[in-house]
């Protein structure tokens, strides 16, 4: 006899980390993260906090909460956090959106946004991108009914890299109704220098309908440490406070997110190195053939199609492990100039005919 397990969880595909290099000297590239090592100073900061870990940390993020809302010019009923911005993101489903309730998002996006609605329970709506890769946001308006409680704007979309400009979400936003939360999930923010493109926290400024969802993973480089935030209207922000779980940001991470904020300028250039590579990333690839679109996140999107499992063993081969998607596309992430180059060696390879 088995035990009673909910029958929507027993079918869920398990969230799946990109592959890991082991000691195989490949070079991880499929799970978006910095390719910089912590900031001395972040180090630190850390290390001052050692000897507090058998203390429970600040449950309120306290001084976190203040710099954050001082940065954004918000108040600190506004900010909400969590141990990762897809906690975060999981908490703000969970306090929008249950049995019976839709949940519309972009598809293909970032891969927790299905699992999560269904582990709350509630009904996934996903929307085709457009052929250029971008949200199709026509599709997902018309895709609204009265059973709608969450719309998720992936801004840059992790895996395609495109962007949502301001004038299409002011567009979106005057379909969208006024009980309907939008979450615009910036973790790649960072990475985008489009200046067409919408920016989450002017929405949230002039929408009482917007949140925007932030991470200290990406740009900041503290994936490992599992720390993000929400920008929410106060009601919101409230409840996801009453979803989180207990002392889910470790006082290591509030401190290391304190002590990035005061290295942003320090962090900011190499942001724009990430930046930079990507430009010559995406024009090497151009000009050895292959057809790609621009991305404004820290990784590029080949859409190999029917291809993908082929072009991903000459990348393995070649020592470049990226996040496949079978059917569809590769996403690889911008590393090192050295594991650039190497990424662009091995996918000079795989345009070359099999011999
Ligand atoms: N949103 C998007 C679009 C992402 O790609 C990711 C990470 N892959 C996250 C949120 C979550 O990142 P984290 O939990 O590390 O903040």
């Amino acid at each position: 006899v088995m035990v009673h397990q909910r029958e929507t969880i027993s079918r869920l595909p398990a969230y799946k980390q990109g592959a890991t290099a082991g000691d195989s000297g490949a070079f991880k590239l499929s799970s978006n993260e910095n390719p910089f090592p912590p900031l001395a100073s972040v180090t630190r900061a850390i290390a001052s906090a050692l000897g507090e870990i058998h203390l429970y940390p600040s449950m309120a993020v306290a001084e976190l909460t203040d710099r954050i809302a001082a940065r954004f010019d918000v108040a600190t009923e506004n900010v909400a956090f969590g141990a990762g911005s897809v906690e975060v993101l999981s908490q703000l489903i969970h306090a929008s959106a249950g049995a019976g309730d839709e949940v519309i998002f972009a598809w293909r996006s970032f891969e927790a946004y299905p699992i999560l609605v269904q582990v709350a329970g509630a009904t996934p709506v996903p929307i085709a991108l457009t052929d250029d890769e971008c949200h199709d946001l026509t599709a997902m308006a018309a895709a609204i009914t009265p059973q709608t409680r969450l719309i998720l704007v992936c801004n840059p979309n992790n895996p395609t890299g495109a962007f949502v400009t301001t004038d299409e979400l002011h567009a979106f936003m005057a379909q969208v109704p006024a009980d309907v939360l939008v979450v615009v999930d910036e973790a790649y923010g960072h990475f985008n220098r489009d200046a067409s493109s919408a920016v989450g926290i002017d929405f949230f400024r002039r929408y009482p309908n917007v949140a925007v969802l932030h991470t200290f993973s990406k740009a900041y480089g503290l994936a490992g440490l599992r720390i993000g935030y929400a920008i929410a209207p106060t009601a919101v922000a409230a409840n996801l406070r009453r979803v989180a779980l207990p002392f889910g940001v470790t006082e290591l991470a509030q401190r290391a997110a304190l002590a990035s904020l005061d290295a942003e300028a320090e962090l900011s250039v190499r942001i724009d190195e990430i930046v930079g590579e990507r430009t010559r990333v995406l024009s090497a690839l151009r000009a050895s053939g292959w057809r790609v679109t621009d991305s404004q996140g820290n990784f590029v999107w080949l859409r190999t199609g029917d291809g993908t499992d082929r072009v991903n063993a000459v990348f393995t081969a070649e020592g470049i492990l990226a996040r496949a998607f079978p059917g569809e596309g590769l996403r690889v992430t911008i590393g090192t100039p050295e594991q650039n180059d190497r990424f662009l060696v091995a996918a000079a390879a795989a345009l070359l005919p099999v011999t």
